[in-house]
């Protein structure tokens, strides 16, 4: 197998905040907990956690676990937002 210009080491191991310019802002309200972000993010960023207080939209996905964005780990790369197929997640710009 040739060598390839990726990391063997999952990036969820070191702090890619610095990197960001704009982070992601999921609402919750549009969330169907379908895990599409959680697949796609290649920071491994994002954690399903079953956390009551995030609020389901609808019934039938109170039971599935929520989408939490773990912002020590995100580089800003809005994957997740141009994935999420209900316009669930915004790439808000940071405050400098
Ligand atoms: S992709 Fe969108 S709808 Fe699916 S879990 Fe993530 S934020 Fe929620
Ligand atoms: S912006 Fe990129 S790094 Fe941050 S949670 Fe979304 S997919 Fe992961």
């Amino acid at each position: 197998m040739p060598i390839l210009p990726i990391t063997y080491v999952s990036t969820s191991t070191r702090e890619m905040s610095s990197w960001r310019t704009s982070k992601p802002i999921i609402e919750y309200s549009k969330c169907t907990r379908c895990a599409i972000c959680w697949k796609f993010c290649p920071d491994v960023a994002i954690d399903l956690v079953s956390d009551p207080s995030i609020k389901s939209p609808n019934e039938k996905f109170s039971s599935l676990e929520a989408p939490l964005i773990n912002l020590n780990y995100c580089k800003g790369c809005g994957i997740c937002a141009t994935e999420c197929p209900f316009g669930a997640i915004e790439m808000v710009r940071e405050e400098i």
